[in-house]
C-alpha cells in the first residue's frame, strides 16, 4: 500500500507512527493509498523549516522571486498530463476537467509572475514641510492554507502562489482525500528554484488544523471548505490574533428570464449543474425560471439534455463527469434526493441506482432533476454538492431575485437574459459575491479576486488578485523628514495637522 507523506524542507518527510487515512479511488471504490496524518509535533518541524528559510526568501528581490514563479509555471505546463491523471485518480473528475482545475491554478501563478509591480508601494513627496510619506508592502512571515478536496490543484495554487511571491513561507494542509497533487506541486516549485522550507505540505485532519490555528508563529490562515468549518476556522484564527479568509459552501442560482436564449441556457446549465458531478462551489444546482412558460420549456429541454449525459471513469473521453468523492458522500446526496421527495418536490429524473459496468463499486450517480422545489424545503436550503439540479419556479424577476438574496449562501449567481437593463439592475441588487450575466460559472479571472458573501465567505479579503496580495502582506507607512541642521524647526504639544 502506498503511503503518502508530508513534504517538508524540500523533501518527502515520513513521520513514524503517524495515524493513517485511506485515500480512495472513487472510480472503483477501492482504497488506493494511505496518507499520514500529522500531529502538532509534526507541524513544528514544518514551522522550524519555514522559520529558517523565510527571512532570506523575503530579502530576495521581487524580480528573482518572480523568476521562480515563471519557472514554476513552465514546469506545471510541462507536467500537465501527469498532474491531471494523478488528480483524476484521487478526485474522480474527468481528465479534461482536471486539466481545467490545474489551469485555473496556473493562471494565479501567472498573476504572481507580476509580483514586482504588484508589491510597489505609494509615495508622496512634500506631504508637509520637508516631509515625505511612503508606504511599503511587507510579507507577514509564515502563513498557512487549508484546502478542500474538490479543487486539489487550483485552490492550493490560489493561495500559495500569491503568498510565496509576496515573500512568505507557506504551510499547506490539503484535503486528506486527494493529497497527491499538492505534494507534486510542492516538488515542482522546488525544482523551479523555490528554496526548501518556503512551501511545506503537511497532511492531516482536525487535529492539525487546530494546531495551525493555535500556533503563534503562523500569522494568517486561508481556508476553503464547508461553511460550518469555515466559520469555526475564522473564529478560532481571529481569537488567536491571525488574519483569516475563510470561504465556505454555496447554493448558486441560475435565473432565467423569458427572453433568454433557451438552448444556450440549457447547454450552460447542464454543464454547470452536472460537471464535476456537481462538486464545485460554483456549480449551478438551482434554476429559477421566470414565468410558467419558461419553466415548462426549460424542463422539457433539460430532460432531453440529461438523457444524453453519461457519468464514467475519468479517462473515458465520452463521459461528461465522473463519480462523487466517497461512498459516504454518495449516500448523503441520495439522502437529499429522498428528502426533496419527502418534502413534496417532484422527482423528474432520478439518478440514484446507477451502476457503471465494470465499476460497480464506484461512487457514481446519474443526473437528477427535481421540480417544484420551494424556499422552505431543507433540500433547497442546504448545499447538496452532487449531480442534482432543482427547479424553483418564480413569477417575476423581483421574486426570482429574492431567492439568492435571501439564501444563507451567497457565492455565485447567474442571470440568463437578452435584456441589458434587467441584467444591470440584477447585478446591482443581488446579494451574492460573484455574478454571471449569461455566464453560468462566473469565477473571476486570476487578476480579479474570488469570494462569496454571507455564509459563503468569512473575512474581508478575497482569494487571489490584489486581495490576495493585500491578505499576504502588511503595509508599513513611513513619514520622514531630514532636518537640514541649525535651529530647531519646531516643537509642538498639539497633534500634528496639515492645517
Ligand atoms: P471540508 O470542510 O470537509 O474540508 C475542508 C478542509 O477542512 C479540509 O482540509 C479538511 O481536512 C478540513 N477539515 C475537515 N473537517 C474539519 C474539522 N472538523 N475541523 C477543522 N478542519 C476540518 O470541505 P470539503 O468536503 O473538502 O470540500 C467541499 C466544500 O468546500 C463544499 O462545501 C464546497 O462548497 C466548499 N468549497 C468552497 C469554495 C469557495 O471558494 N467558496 C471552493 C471550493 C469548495
Amino acid at each position: 500500500m502506498t503511503v503518502i507523506t508530508h513534504f517538508i524542507h524540500g523533501k518527502s518527510a515520513p513521520l513514524a507512527g503517524a495515524r493513517l487515512s485511506d485515500v480512495l479511488d472513487p472510480s472503483t471504490g477501492q482504497v488506493q493509498a494511505q496518507v499520514e496524518l500529522a500531529t502538532p509535533a509534526h507541524l513544528q518541524t514544518a514551522i522550524d523549516s519555514a522559520l529558517e528559510a523565510q527571512p532570506a526568501w523575503a530579502a530576495t528581490n521581487p524580480q528573482r522571486r518572480a523568476r521562480v514563479m515563471f519557472k514554476f509555471k513552465e514546469l506545471i505546463e510541462a507536467n500537465m498530463d501527469e498532474l491531471a491523471l494523478m488528480l483524476s485518480r484521487e478526485h474522480g473528475k474527468v481528465i479534461a476537467d482536471s486539466k481545467g482545475d490545474i489551469q485555473r491554478g496556473l493562471e494565479v501563478v501567472e498573476f504572481a509572475c507580476g509580483i514586482p509591480h504588484l508589491l510597489k508601494g505609494e509615495y508622496t513627496e512634500g506631504a508637509g514641510p520637508g516631509i515625505d510619506v511612503y508606504s511599503m508592502r511587507q510579507p507577514l512571515g509564515i502563513v498557512a492554507g487549508i484546502t478542500p478536496f474538490n479543487f486539489p490543484a487550483m485552490i492550493p495554487l490560489w493561495m500559495s502562489a500569491v503568498a510565496i511571491a509576496c515573500g512568505n513561507a507557506f504551510i499547506l494542509k490539503p484535503s486528506e482525500r486527494d493529497p497527491s497533487v499538492p505534494v507534486r506541486l510542492a516538488e515542482l516549485a522546488l525544482e523551479a528554484g523555490l528554496p526548501a522550507g518556503i512551501l511545506n505540505v503537511v497532511h492531516g485532519d482536525k487535529e492539525i488544523v487546530d494546531a495551525i490555528l493555535d500556533h503563534p508563529v503562523i500569522k494568517a490562515v486561508s481556508f476553503v471548505g464547508s461553511s460550518d468549518i469555515a466559520n469555526y476556522v475564522y473564529q478560532r484564527a481571529a481569537a488567536n490574533g491571525k488574519r483569516a479568509q475563510c470561504m465556505g459552501g454555496a447554493k448558486n442560482h441560475g435565473i432565467i428570464l423569458p427572453d433568454a436564449d433557451l438552448d444556450q441556457t440549457v447547454a450552460d446549465i447542464v454543464g454547470a449543474a452536472y460537471g464535476s458531478a456537481g462538486e464545485r462551489c460554483m456549480a449551478l444546482p438551482v434554476i429559477v425560471p421566470v414565468g410558467q412558460a419558461t419553466a415548462e420549456a426549460m424542463r422539457t429541454k433539460l430532460v432531453a439534455a440529461i438523457e444524453t449525459l453519461r457519468p464514467g471513469i475519468p479517462t473515458d473521453p465520452d463521459a461528461q463527469y465522473g463519480p462523487v468523492v466517497t461512498g459516504q458522500h454518495k449516500a448523503r446526496v441520495e439522502g437529499y434526493i429522498q428528502m426533496a421527495v419527502d418534502e413534496g418536490a417532484e422527482l423528474v429524473v432520478d439518478g440514484r441506482g446507477f451502476s457503471l459496468q465494470g465499476y460497480e463499486e464506484g461512487f457514481y450517480l446519474a443526473p437528477t432533476l427535481i421540480d417544484h422545489v420551494t424556499p422552505t424545503m431543507k433540500s433547497y436550503q442546504d448545499e447538496i454538492f452532487g449531480p442534482v439540479l432543482q427547479i424553483l419556479r418564480a413569477e417575476t424577476l423581483e421574486e426570482a431575485l429574492s431567492y439568492p438574496t435571501n439564501h444563507q449562501y451567497g457565492n455565485g449567481v447567474a442571470l440568463f437574459t437578452r435584456n441589458g437593463d434587467a441584467a444591470r439592475k440584477f447585478a446591482a441588487q443581488v446579494e451574492v459575491g460573484m455574478v454571471g450575466i449569461n455566464v453560468p460559472i462566473p469565477v473571476p479571472v486570476a487578476y480579479h479576486s474570488f469570494g462569496g458573501w454571507k455564509r459563503s465567505g468569512f473575512g474581508d479579503l478575497d482569494q487571489y488578485g490584489m486581495d490576495g496580495v493585500r491578505f499576504y502582506t502588511r503595509t508599513k507607512k513611513i513619514t520622514q523628514r531630514w532636518p537640514t541642521g541649525g535651529a530647531v524647526i519646531d516643537q509642538s504639544f498639539v497633534i500634528p495637522t496639515m492645517k
